[in-house]
């Protein structure tokens, strides 16, 4: 049984999809939560967080492709928890266009959220887990980052940089007890893939060894066991969720 109880995570874009089932699956296992996202809408994810799994789970309103948001908000997650153990950088868009017709906003914002954003935030607690010679960093790649789609050029690049900063990061934080990894998620159920053509759909399912699409559920568990004391030996990895799509 993974146990994660008196360990805190960060989770960024925490109060939907992929993000918001890692922040259940981690509270489940007895995680302390600072769910940060763009907008923290009602704020009913977090409080059901904290009130479903007996955990504390604060939310955070920040923009993780602004420097100077993630630096502060990072600053008060520590004080107001006392230490940071798991940092999950999840938070991703698309803006999908052919090449020829991708403007140049639609590449730089995706490259800014997806990938820009890891820098920043990882930057931001590097100095904390390095200090306390402990530290899980979790980075949300995707298959598209190694076996790429038509139409994603800005996407592709996000993913494929993020599985780059993964590698060199774990040789940078190695020795002061920091792992980081990274997870490639395939074609999961979540409201990013729902914007899809149904005939793309069952095209992508029926080339799915397993079969199906994965679900968010899929994720967090490979998330959760990341986070856990068991996973401490694995650095600079990249864990494929795809059913086999990648074999
Ligand atoms: P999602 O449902 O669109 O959720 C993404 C979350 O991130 C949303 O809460 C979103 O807020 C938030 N967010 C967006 N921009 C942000 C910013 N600048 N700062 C802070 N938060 C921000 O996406 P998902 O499907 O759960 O995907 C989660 C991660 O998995 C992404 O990195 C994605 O690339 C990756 N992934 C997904 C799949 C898949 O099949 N779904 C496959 C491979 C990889 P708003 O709702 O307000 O925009």
């Amino acid at each position: 049984m993974i146990d994660l109880k008196g360990k805190v995570a960060i989770v960024t874009g925490a109060t939907r999809g992929i993000g918001l089932e890692i922040s259940r699956v981690l509270a489940s296992r007895g995680c302390d939560l600072a769910m940060l996202d763009i907008q923290l809408g009602d704020g009913s994810s977090i409080s059901e967080v904290a009130k479903d799994f007996g955990v504390v789970a604060k939310g955070y309103a920040c923009d993780v492709s602004n420097t100077e948001a993630v630096e502060a908000v990072f600053k008060q997650i520590i004080a107001d928890f006392g230490k940071v153990s798991v940092l999950v950088n999840n938070a991703g868009i698309t803006r999908d266009a052919l090449l020829m017709r991708m403007k140049d906003d639609e590449f730089d914002s995706v490259i800014a959220v997806n990938l820009r954003s890891v820098f920043v935030c990882t930057r931001a607690i590097s100095r904390h887990m390095m200090g306390n010679r402990a530290g899980r960093i979790i980075n949300m790649a995707s298959i598209n980052g190694i076996r790429c789609q038509a139409g994603q050029a800005n996407y592709a690049a996000s993913k494929a940089g993020v599985i780059g900063i993964t590698k060199s990061n774990a040789m940078e934080f190695a020795s002061r007890g920091v792992t980081v990894n990274a997870i490639a998620p395939g074609f999961i159920r979540t409201a990013m893939t729902e914007k899809l053509p149904a005939e793309a759909v069952a095209k992508y399912t029926a080339a799915i060894p397993l079969q199906s699409m994965g679900s968010p559920r899929d994720v967090a568990n490979a998330v959760a066991f990341l986070a856990s004391d068991e996973a401490a030996y694995i650095t600079g990895q990249v864990l494929g969720v795809d059913g086999g799509l990648n074999s």
